[in-house]
């Protein structure tokens, strides 16, 4: 058995995004002697195969949006032009590098030392380590131990030759655009992924299995961006019965390049597709793989994260669990606010001791094409909570002055559309959904007013800002 080596005030599990902004919070902040536990690279899914890489490719492609949309201005491409994604990728990949460092060094400032490893329980106190560069396992203890060990993506487990197909993980290995590219799954991990290829000219397929994407969104977002996304060319399948099989025609010499790579898609109607790569975005799992969770009787939840209460105590005293593996609101300022608040509660000031998150009202933003924004309740969930007749909504669609020097037809498909669903007598706002060019930097500010309990009244007694989208906002009738 491995010696204990070391002990801690406290060991976070997972150096992403929660697990960071808990360390920092307790070891930055309160002085408690702490440790991360990283298997990966510094900074998690976010920083490695998330946000960062995803919105850097989303600038990339809506660059070739501008470009096109330029021609409508008076821009002059007789010429043409093009644009190198290899290059792009490695510029993309080096940022992240600099990042990862940026995360070793602001721990390293607040005296959080990194063990770079795998950790599994031993028992509900101590952990097991496997360090990453060889060397043996050792142990290290501490009386609270924080889980922040994110997710994964899966593939279907019952279709031959889904191995064939990759996740959102190797998106980013890509270098070379393929031909063709199929994605499956509908939710906005599958709508980002797809519209960034769209727009960089590789004939996109999406397979949905309802009739709209976004599901979890107000039934106006599903509904108009689904139409959008064919409107702008994605081959949206719409119903889609299910893959049945993929069958390998030709591997590619490297993952990078899936230019050569051919699969057949054989789906359960039948129809057969061939493409260049395919895409799982079908949902993650909390990552738990050896993490040795069994060695302690911490409970689960029925989709198999680790359950939390709201202070992020897991069913074993001092073992906290935060971020994707708790399946809470998977998004990266969530996990790091748990963290900070879960810091706080345990090593701050006892006037700190009910920190907790609160996880209502969250906004988040899919990066779409254009991009959606979205907190508090959707329609049909405020009817649920508070019946119909006390649910007002306010709604409006019209074209953003962007579009204005497009060709009638053009501008007719791109949609600006925004709802707030009130509650009565008063017209508290418990929900609001936009989506249009420019959505993703309108909506913090309008998170706020939401959050603080804004109502029509007070979104109305604000002055507009003119010429913008976001105007029509505190002008709804
Ligand atoms: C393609 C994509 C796009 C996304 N875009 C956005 C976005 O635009 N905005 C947003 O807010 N969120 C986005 N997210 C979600 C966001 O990345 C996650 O919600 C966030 O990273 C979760 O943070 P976490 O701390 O829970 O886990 P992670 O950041 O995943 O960190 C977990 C860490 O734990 C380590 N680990 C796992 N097991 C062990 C073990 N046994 N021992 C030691 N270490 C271990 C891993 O190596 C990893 O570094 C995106 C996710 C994906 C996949």
């Amino acid at each position: 058995m491995a010696p204990i080596t070391k002990q801690y005030d406290y060991i976070v599990i997972g150096g992403g995004s929660g697990g960071s902004g808990t360390a920092r919070r307790a070891s930055g902040w309160y002085g408690a002697k702490t440790c991360i536990i990283d298997a990966g690279v510094s900074g998690g899914t976010c920083v490695n195969v998330g946000c960062v890489p995803k919105k850097m490719t989303w600038n990339f492609a809506s660059i070739n949006e501008t470009i096109k949309a330029g021609k409508h201005y008076g821009y002059n491409f007789d010429n043409g032009y093009s644009f190198d994604f290899k290059s792009f990728v490695e510029k993309r990949d080096a940022r992240i590098k600099v990042l990862n460092g940026a995360y070793e060094n602001n721990w390293a400032k607040e005296g959080i030392e990194l063990i770079h490893g795998t950790a599994t329980f031993v028992n509900e106190h101590e952990l097991e380590v496997t360090p990453k560069h060889g060397g043996d396992p050792f142990r290290v203890t501490a009386p609270h131990i924080t889980i922040a060990t994110g997710s994964f993506p899966t593939k279907p487990e019952n279709i031959p030759g889904s191995e064939y197909g990759i996740t959102s993980d190797e998106f980013f290995l890509i270098k070379h655009l393929p031909k063709t590219m199929v994605f499956v799954g509908a939710g906005y991990i599958a709508v980002e992924l797809a519209g960034v290829m769209n727009a960089l000219g590789v004939e996109t397929h999406l397979f949905i299995r309802h009739n709209t994407f976004l599901r979890k969104f107000d039934p106006m977002i599903q509904e108009t961006m689904t139409q959008h996304y064919e409107d702008l060319g994605v081959h949206v399948h719409r119903n889609h019965p299910g893959i049945k099989e993929v069958v390998p025609v030709q591997a590619a010499a490297d993952a990078s390049d899936p230019r050569e790579k051919q699969l057949k898609i054989i789906s359960n109607d039948g129809t057969e597709l061939i493409t260049n790569e395919l895409l799982w975005a079908i949902g993650r799992g909390p990552e738990i793989r050896g993490l040795g969770v069994d060695k302690i009787p911490v409970k689960r939840t029925k989709s198999g994260h680790i359950a939390v209460d709201k202070y992020q105590n897991t069913s074993v005293e001092g073992v906290y669990a935060l971020g994707d593996v708790t399946g809470q609101a998977e998004l990266t300022p969530v996990a790091i606010a748990a963290g900070r608040q879960l810091g706080n509660r345990l090593f701050g000031p006892p006037e700190l001791k009910d920190s907790h998150l609160e996880y209502d009202k969250i906004p988040s933003v899919v990066f779409s094409h254009p991009e959606v924004g979205s907190t508090g309740l959707t329609e049909p969930e405020a009817i649920e909570k508070y019946g119909k007749d006390k649910v007002k909504v306010y709604r409006t669609r019209f074209s953003a002055m962007y579009y204005d020097v497009f060709p009638p037809e053009e501008k007719k498909k791109e949609p600006t559309e925004f709802k707030l669903v009130t509650i009565l007598p008063d017209e508290k706002i418990v929900g609001l959904h936009i989506l249009g060019k420019g959505c993703d930097e309108m909506l913090q500010g309008f998170g706020v007013a939401v959050k603080m309990g804004a109502t029509k009244k007070d979104f109305d007694s604000c002055v507009a800002i003119h010429p913008t989208s976001a105007e029509e906002l505190v002008t709804l009738r």
